[in-house]
């Protein structure tokens, strides 16, 4: 490992960022035609040791736009996209807007029931998977819109031959061989790259009206709703980011690309960004620690968005100590609190700084976030973005809360979507005077930093008290050997719900309940301190890596029925 010997590169850097930029009035294609444009020869991305340039991204994209449009795609046509983040990701997502389309972003994992409401709401008519998950599509495919389905395996962009199969992937997808007849109906996506004509298609998109993105959200809670972002929305959303990140340079970074891009923050953050600024993308389709290691070495990458568990994955990894991650100058972890502990730690191994930022799906994501290089404090989301107002309505009163009283955050601002596709009560619902209702509970100091307490439903109410899980999270994340930990309110005869905690013990630790009973009665009121614990090997989680509270939720509720 290298010794740092010399003060942060970033000490010297200005402590704010502007309050307002001047946004571009652009389509998301623009910005691969520019980086095509200007840096023709960089490697827009690495992928298990194939390479591509950005000149070779916008040829392929705009032969996938030629070929949807004889598909029959037209302007406005929801194309929905059900891949891991690989090479073909990127080329649908652009080769789609290209076409005039409007992205589906659909999560791989998806079962038949999710894939067949969400194609049937967003009346998509062509869908682009990976052979892989296509047998759970052609189940449900007579029952939606669909009348293509183009389809691509992983190993379509490997520089090997086809029968062979890279090690890393080989670990993950044992065995899994699926067969395919190709018609006129069901495509090959390389074969329809292969027959695309290169050419620019004329498409009158309005950047502030036309969609670009349905993204679906909120599926925990009922059928998930598609939230309608704009091209405008994404292109200031990425526009801020590369204000934040004001000093990167355009054509030299390097990006773990681990995040998945279905889902709107590695979508924004990884993907879109990189493409306005031709940085070099080292796609990881799965997230695997060591390959995620071995990666920032090997391709001295600078730059590594996350989730915090994608964070407490690598500190936890025991060959951590082995690589070098000093080229690593900046991270943001969103999407789920990042515990102090565990920011204080990865600075500690990378040369970088790793801050917290927040947002949501109706954000594109990006709605507030510390400074990179400048003001900042653990433990807090940070500061609203440019052009971006946050306020904090108080429960009690309905009015704008004061500094440091709890309640519901609120967010206007350029990149808040333009509603909620085909469903205007819902759209209403989620707006109070221009405000976006973002359903988290939290509260702003004096100077202005903003905090987040918990989910609006993630509250727990036990004997008449408010409990936030996060507070109770972070007191057992400070305890020594915890990996990990989810808190969520179980039925209590008495007090009407009361505190769980799972707990993921470090590898090889082994861990007491009293132990731990003793730690938050250190660090808790009583009325907050866990009544039960349980220990597990894991917890479920979404793609992204955050905790999915709900199953637990779910599970617990299930138990108490019997
Ligand atoms: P999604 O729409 O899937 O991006 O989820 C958005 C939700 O993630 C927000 O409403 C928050 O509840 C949560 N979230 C995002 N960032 C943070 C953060 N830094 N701390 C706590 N919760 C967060």
């Amino acid at each position: 490992m290298t010794t740092l010997t010399e003060k942060p590169w970033f000490e010297s850097y200005p402590q704010e960022i502007p309050k307002s930029i001047d946004y571009e009035e652009q389509t998301l294609q623009y910005y691969l035609k520019r980086a095509a444009r200007d840096f023709p020869e960089k490697t827009a991305f690495h992928f298990m040791g194939k390479e591509l340039t950005y000149s070779a991204v916008y040829e392929e994209a705009l032969k996938l736009a030629d070929q949807l449009r004889s598909l029959g795609v037209e302007k406005g046509d929801r194309v929905a996209v059900m891949l891991a983040n690989s090479p073909q990701a990127v080329i649908s997502y652009y080769g789609i807007l290209l076409a005039g389309g409007v992205v589906v972003q659909t999560n791989p994992l998806y079962v038949e029931r999710e894939i067949e409401h969400q194609m049937t709401d967003s009346d998509a008519k062509v869908m682009i998977c990976l052979d892989l998950v296509y047998p759970r599509v052609a189940k449900v495919k007579e029952k939606t819109p669909l009348t293509h389905i183009i389809v691509t395996g992983i190993k379509d962009y490997l520089p090997f031959p086809k029968n062979k199969i890279y090690p890393f992937i080989q670990k993950k997808n044992t065995g899994i061989k699926v067969d395919i007849t190709y018609s006129s109906t069901l495509l090959s996506f390389t074969e329809l790259i292969e027959k695309g004509r290169a050419e620019e298609i004329p498409v009158d998109v309005n950047p502030k009206e036309d969609l670009a993105l349905l993204q679906y959200t909120g599926g925990t809670t009922g059928p998930a709703k598609g939230v309608m972002l704009t091209h405008y929305n994404l292109v200031v959303n990425t526009q801020q980011c590369e204000e934040w990140m004001y000093k990167l340079q355009p054509g030299e970074e390097v990006i773990i690309a681990a995040l998945p891009f279905f889902h709107v923050y590695g979508m924004t953050t990884v993907m879109n960004l990189s493409v306005r600024m031709a940085f070099k993308m080292i796609i990881i389709p799965k997230f695997d620690p060591k390959e995620i290691l071995k990666s920032i070495e090997k391709h001295k990458a600078t730059l590594y968005p996350g989730a915090p568990t994608m964070y407490i994955g690598l500190l936890n990894h025991p060959d951590i100590k082995k690589y070098d991650l000093s080229s690593i100058k900046a991270c943001i972890s969103g999407s789920a609190p990042l515990p102090v502990e565990v920011q204080t730690k990865f600075e500690e191994v990378t040369n970088g700084r790793l801050v917290e930022g927040y947002g949501l799906t109706e954000t594109s994501p990006v709605a507030i976030s510390n400074l990179l290089w400048g003001r900042r404090k653990q433990g807090s989301i940070g500061l609203p973005w440019p052009d971006t107002d946050v306020k904090v309505l108080s429960a009690e009163s309905g009015e704008e809360a004061a500094p440091n009283e709890v309640g519901e955050l609120m967010v206007k601002g350029p990149q808040v979507m333009k509603g909620y596709w085909k469903q205007p009560e819902a759209t209403q619902a989620s707006f109070m005077e221009g405000w976006l209702l973002t359903g988290d509970m939290g509260y702003m100091d004096e100077e202005g930093f903003f905090y987040i307490v918990d989910r609006k439903k993630d509250m727990i109410i036990a004997g008449g008290f408010n409990i936030y899980p996060r507070e109770i999270e972070e007191v057992l994340y400070e305890y020594e050997g915890v990996q990990e930990v989810c808190v969520i309110g179980v039925p209590d005869p008495y007090r009407g719900e009361t505190v769980k905690a799972f707990v993921v013990p470090k590898e090889g630790v082994e861990l007491s309940e009293d132990a731990l009973d003793e730690h938050c009665r250190n660090y808790l009121a009583s009325f907050k301190v866990p009544q039960y614990y349980e220990f597990r090997e894991e917890l479920p989680k979404t793609m992204v890596g955050k905790i999915l509270r709900r199953v637990l939720v779910e599970e617990e509720r299930e138990k108490h029925k019997k």
